[in-house]
């Protein structure tokens, strides 16, 4: 079994309590114990790694992942790219995300049916390096919903990155196929978005029988549905049928944020925040167009879902950062900024934002009690930092501040041999 002690650490343990200078010691996958700094002995055979006074954390979890995105402009990549080179892709990311710190990743969508759920199982054989990973299907939506890319004179055989249904029984079948494929997530899309015009955030797409067909298959195979709802009634009609996580929320009215609120103790929402933050600020950076009525239509949703945070925030809803890393202006890696949006934008202070990324982050993984914390028995998915991300929240985007990575209880980043001892043997 392996055994790393790190001396010497402040401790951010992730419970929002306030950091102290500890020692942690690490058995196997789990942690096994933590005790006042410079004080527990070393086991047997344990390497220790000096931290000298830099943050031990729990590794991050982003709660609204698409590793088969392509930081492309568009979608229509997703749907472009052949399946060989798509799984290369999606592997190279997931590693990528562990690189930057994210040890845990919930797909919001895969954009091929199996890239997800091949992903995961090669991570979880440790044939390649990546998060814990919960794989999705690709999104579930309707004929001319988010996503529907198909264009009525080409063949849409092969336009896969979204799956469009209509009625209760194609949604069902959709879902059955997934569930039967191995997904742990069925993604839906009862709403329209900021990035499409034709339908946009207000508008609900999804009929409410279409929504209780996906979650009563998700029940019957013990599966978790999570929805793109920005529109009120999508929101209300998913919390009716047992949807769990809801991306977005933006223009979730009273009734649907009395709704969230009534049910906090079983939902989570991620308002993905880095996507219509910089396709309102830095799309034009990377080329691409903005028109005026583009920028208001974008502007307005933001503040609509920044508002509606907020007020979530104060009704004590698990309100998560993280989502929609992928595109050409907001890439893969730079996840940890939904961080400091939650600082700058949402109220957050720097322990929140972190308790909402690392214990709700294990909460939304499936693994409350233990995943996202640093206590004894949890899982060793550890981040050694550089600074202290309480005074500069920012430092978590800078993967040359992490010095060293663990995910249970393996270093996927060691520490640099300088602060590393060989364990005593006895
Ligand atoms: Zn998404």
């Amino acid at each position: 079994m392996g055994r790393a002690l790190f001396r010497n650490a402040m401790v951010l343990d992730g419970t929002g309590a306030p950091p102290f200078p500890g020692d942690v010691l690490v058995e196997g996958d789990r942690i096994a114990k933590i005790g006042p700094a410079a004080k527990l002995a070393p086991t047997s055979g344990a390497d220790i790694i000096d931290c000298a006074g830099a943050t031990l954390m729990p590794g991050l979890v982003e709660p609204h992942t698409h590793l088969s995105f392509l930081d492309a402009a568009t979608p229509h990549a997703f749907s472009a790219m052949p399946p060989e080179e798509h799984l290369l892709h999606t592997l190279k990311h997931a590693k990528l995300y562990l690189d930057h710190g994210f040890t845990a990743c919930f797909s919001a969508a895969a954009t091929k049916p199996r890239l997800d759920v091949v992903v995961r199982n090669a991570i979880e054989a440790g044939d390649f390096p990546g998060p814990r990973l919960l794989a999705a299907s690709v999104q579930l939506t309707v004929t001319g919903g988010v996503g529907d890319l198909r264009e009525p004179h080409l063949d849409p055989g092969d336009a896969m990155y979204t799956r469009p249904c209509d009625g209760p029984i194609e949604f069902r079948k959709a879902a059955r196929e997934a569930c039967r494929d191995g997904v742990d997530i069925l993604k839906i899309v009862p709403s329209g978005d900021t990035s499409t015009p034709a339908v946009p955030s207000g508008r609900t797409l999804m009929a409410e029988d279409e929504i209780a067909a996906v979650c009563d298959v998700a029940r019957q195979h013990d599966r978790r549905v999570a929805a793109h709802a920005r529109s009120a009634e999508a929101v209300k009609q998913c919390l009716r049928h047992g949807v769990e996580v809801i991306y977005h929320a933006s223009y979730a009215d009273d009734e649907a944020r009395d709704m969230l609120e009534a049910q906090k103790e079983r939902i989570f929402v991620a308002p993905a925040l880095g996507v219509t933050y910089t396709r309102l600020h830095e799309f034009t950076n990377y080329g691409m167009p903005l028109s005026e009525q583009s920028r208001a239509r974008i502007a307005r949703d933001l503040d609509a879902t920044v508002d509606c945070m907020r007020d979530l925030k104060r009704r004590g809803v698990r309100v998560l950062p993280g989502g929609d890393y992928g595109f050409l202006w907001n890439p893969h890696g730079r996840n940890a900024r939904d961080l400091q949006y939650f600082v700058e934008l949402l109220g957050f202070t720097p322990m929140e934002a972190i308790v909402a990324a690392t214990k709700w982050g294990g909460e939304i993984m499936g693994l409350p009690g233990e995943l996202g914390q640093l206590r004894e028995g949890f899982l060793a998915d550890l981040l050694l930092v550089d600074g202290d991300p309480l005074a500069e929240i920012g430092i978590l985007q800078n993967r040359d501040r992490l010095i060293s990575i663990m995910k249970g209880g393996v270093f996927h980043k060691p520490a640099p041999a300088s602060r590393r001892h060989a364990g005593a043997q006895d």
